[in-house]
């Protein structure tokens, strides 16, 4: 983006991340729970290298319409998808188990780890797409 840009959400929120990364692709509109962007940060930190966000902020109908669940924290502006280029995705996942995330889940298959803050979180799962849906998680 080039300077004196006025993009919308075009500034950067935490050390290493910009607004613009977690809008809703749909409408543009954005939610964002700052403690989700202190544990990104912290993070990008212990990883050392570029983390990408590839789905921050849902609004209710991109929810639906990308089959995401009702109580998804994606459209509360308290989760997101995150990978990097490094080949080990899975320590990813350990990491942000580590920095605190309260639900952490590994989806080898979409090369993605989804992370949220919710109270009374899951851990880390390290599970299969099949065992994270039948433990009705959302993604
Ligand atoms: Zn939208
Ligand atoms: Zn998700």
């Amino acid at each position: 983006m080039k300077e004196g840009s006025r993009a919308l959400n075009d500034f950067k929120v935490g050390e290493f991340f910009r607004l613009g990364e977690f809008e809703c692709p749909c409408c543009h509109q954005v939610k964002l729970v700052p403690y989700l962007v202190y544990l990104l940060d912290k993070l990008r930190k212990e990883v050392n290298a570029p983390v990408y966000i590839s789905s921050g902020y849902r609004c209710e109908n991109y929810n639906r319409k990308v089959g995401g669940k009702k109580h998804s924290y994606h459209p509360l502006g308290m989760a997101a998808h995150i990978f990097y280029r490094k080949a080990n995705l899975f320590e990813l996942a350990t990491l942000a188990n580590k920095v605190g995330f309260s639900t952490v889940i590994y989806y080898p298959e979409g090369g993605f780890v989804h992370v949220d803050i919710r109270e009374h979180g899951l851990g880390l799962i390290g599970a299969s797409k099949a065992e994270a849906l039948r433990r009705e998680l959302e993604v």
